[in-house]
């Protein structure tokens, strides 16, 4: 944008001009003589020259730099400013003469595409701002100015080199579940989402997988928090050795700043010693998968919808040990069921595929199972002995 002196030509003086685009970038902007930038109702001291004092000029240019014409269409009736919803017109209107017609219909003389006084003017139509928005967004000649393009992010590479005695087999977060034998050191499981609410605290259930012998292992999660596309140690969310071929459970908790949307977890296993986000390791396997982090606003709506009057189910033994049964006479065969914590944490979801829903893998504690057969919820805590 260029405000310069007064500019005078040989049909008189210009308030201002402005570049539809496609033109010379040299050139491309809005020019605006100083007398008609700026607006009286902003301040005093200005030099600004009534009847164009309220800013209105610049509004009128940067409507066509935003692609839109003068709406009398540039000509007399049958020429149109190629907008729907603003009425035809056969020149441009002055002052503010509101009972303005031509064409056969009243004029807009508010509208800021017009020449009328700046008190006079006062509105876009939905057709020229859908005009304006068709240049700024994606594909538009300006959509430099308004659309940025989602950044593609790349992580570091890691792996093992070997993965064929002991790999990662099982890794559990956020609704998310997935049994997997050695994939070779590393594999991209980001179609697999676990959904984790802001300032939250849930369970992850990691496990390792061997072919004979035990070995120590040691585990290191990270939920790329921020999504800056690297894995900080603030964002480590698990880190600890094991010996164990068996389910093992952890914490991971949410930062209440983590970023909204889809990010990257990264799952690291490595025989025997601590290993950094970007390592290539020997023995052990990496494994990534994909966190979408919700408000803790639409974690509470969730739970608030889905607990909507449930109905008492029977389910025994109660407590349990390894499983429970599930009295399926009332419910059809398409449901799914859902075991969250007293605090209304999320730790599994399947389909109710028998009336026998294995609770081996969770920790000692009350928790509540919640059937959903798409018309009534089912509902009963029970206890994990
Ligand atoms: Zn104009």
């Amino acid at each position: 944008m260029w405000v310069v002196p007064k500019m005078t030509t040989v049909k008189g003086e210009n308030l201002g001009f402005g570049q539809f685009p496609g033109g010379s970038p040299n050139t491309d902007g809005v020019v605006m003589g100083a007398q008609y930038f700026g607006s009286s109702d902003k301040g005093t001291g200005f030099y600004l020259s009534a009847p164009y004092d309220k800013g209105r000029t610049t509004t009128h240019e940067v409507g066509h730099y935003l692609n839109l014409r003068h709406i009398w269409g540039d000509g007399p009736c049958g020429f149109d400013d190629l907008v729907a919803d603003t009425p035809a017109s056969n020149g441009p209107s002055g002052g503010c003469s509101t009972q303005k017609t031509s064409c056969n219909s009243k004029d807009m003389v508010e509208n800021y595409m017009d020449y009328s006084d700046d008190a006079c003017m006062s509105l876009f139509t939905r057709g020229q701002k859908e005009r304006m928005r068709a240049v700024l967004e994606n594909g538009g000649p300006r959509s430099g100015l308004a659309y940025t393009a989602p950044k593609e992010i790349t992580y570091c590479s890691s792996k093992g080199n070997i993965s064929t005695s002991e790999w990662i087999d099982h890794v559990a977060l956020g609704g998310m579940s997935n049994k997997t034998g050695s994939d070779g050191g590393y594999k991209n499981f980001s179609k697999k989402t676990a959904t984790l609410a802001q300032k939250s605290s849930n369970v992850m259930t990691i496990s390792a997988g061997f072919k004979k012998t035990v070995y120590k292992e040691y585990w290191n999660v990270w939920i790329d928090f921020n999504q800056n596309g690297t894995f900080d140690n603030s964002e480590k969310v698990i880190s600890g050795p094991s010996t164990s071929n068996k389910d093992l459970w952890a914490t991971v908790k949410v930062p209440s700043n983590a970023k909204l949307g889809k990010t990257r977890m990264r799952v690291s296993m490595k025989y025997n010693e601590s290993q950094n986000a970007c390592e290539i390791f020997s023995f052990g396997e990496v494994e990534d998968y994909t966190v979408n982090i919700i408000s803790n606003t639409a974690r509470n709506k969730y739970y608030q919808n889905r607990s909507k009057e449930p109905t008492n189910i029977t389910l025994y033994p109660n407590p349990a040990t390894d499983y429970i049964q599930v009295d399926l006479t009332s419910i059809s065969d398409k449901a799914t069921y859902q075991i969250t914590t007293m605090q209304g944490l999320c730790l599994k979801t399947h389909e109710l595929s028998s009336s026998k829903i294995d609770i081996s893998n969770l920790r000692s504690g009350t928790y509540i199972i919640t059937i959903n057969n798409g018309k009534q919820l089912y509902q009963k805590k029970f206890v994990k002995e």
